[in-house]
């Protein structure tokens, strides 16, 4: 079902919003900004559209990032909204004030949200499970298992090309699956490694949270996911929301590599370390 709650947002703004953005060839360009507990933040631009999936950064560090990317916060066309945790939502509400720009945002979130006073978001309510255009972007949005109020993942089309982000969840249901499915690129938790996360700092109640249903992905639920239903279409797999306390860079790369090397696939395999933007990715 596609319902179609965006609106176009054209190119003939000033700010060089229609300079050569990328490499010939490509459609769309991708950076993670920031993927940990302690912020997220992904770019997603075509020549026509720029948006934000979450907006765990201050408004100064997205810029800042955004900059180094040959990106500006002027430019952005909306920000999707996966859930209310903060590591997702801390900078938006300065943001959206600064940029006026529409937060696309399930209703049962957005209620969570607190605002500037004497500020009204634009805020697009979409419902769980529905998809919705951003300019030349085709987004659809889906449930994902995690104990926040409404949390979803989405899947970004553009020209064909498909971009797939899947953030905080606590296992992958067959419906997320399906719709990762064809994805160029896939932005996917890999959370922590169970054994770090058993013996590490956390309280036993946070723990138990972490590995719920409802919590996060483990190293070893994202190798059984490559292993078992990655698609060979994806040519670029980033790994990202690590926990800084539970998790290693090297163990995820070594974990996912053995599993890509098992399924003989030629998927480039990248992890996207706490606290650093990734390379950009040009889709
Ligand atoms: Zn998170
Ligand atoms: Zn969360």
């Amino acid at each position: 079902m596609i319902f179609i709650a965006g609106k176009c947002y054209h190119t003939d703004e000033p700010g060089g919003r229609v300079e050569a953005r990328l490499q010939e060839g490509t459609i769309a360009k991708v950076c993670v900004l920031a993927s940990s507990s302690s912020g997220n933040c992904t770019f997603i631009g075509t020549d026509r559209t720029r948006i934000l999936v979450d907006a765990g950064l201050s408004r100064k560090e997205i810029a800042l990032r955004l900059a180094s990317i040959g990106e500006a916060l002027e430019g952005l066309d909306a920000v999707l909204i996966t859930h209310e945790h903060s590591d997702h939502v801390s900078g938006l509400p300065v943001l959206a004030r600064a940029l006026r720009i529409p937060v696309y945002i399930t209703r049962l979130a957005a209620g969570t949200l607190a605002w500037p006073a004497g500020f009204t978001p634009k805020l697009e309510i979409f419902q769980a499970g529905c998809g919705f255009a951003i300019g030349d972007l085709r987004i659809q949005s889906f449930t994902v298992p995690h104990d926040a109020i409404d949390p979803v993942g989405f899947c970004v089309d553009a020209d064909g090309v498909r971009i797939g982000v899947v953030m905080d969840l606590g296992y992958i249901p067959e419906s997320v699956k399906y719709h990762v499915r064809g994805a160029r690129l896939l932005v996917l938790e890999a959370n922590h490694d169970v054994e770090m996360l058993k013996v590490g700092p956390y309280p036993w109640a946070v723990k138990q949270r972490v590995m719920g249903r409802r919590g996060h992905l483990s190293n070893d639920v994202v190798s059984e996911f490559i292993l078992e239903e990655l698609d060979g279409g994806t040519r670029t797999l980033v790994l990202g929301h690590l926990s800084e306390h539970n998790n290693h860079p090297e163990i995820v790369r070594l974990v996912a590599d053995q599993a890509l090397r098992r399924r003989a696939l030629a998927t480039r395999l990248v992890v996207a370390e706490p606290r650093r933007l990734s390379e950009v990715f040009q889709c």
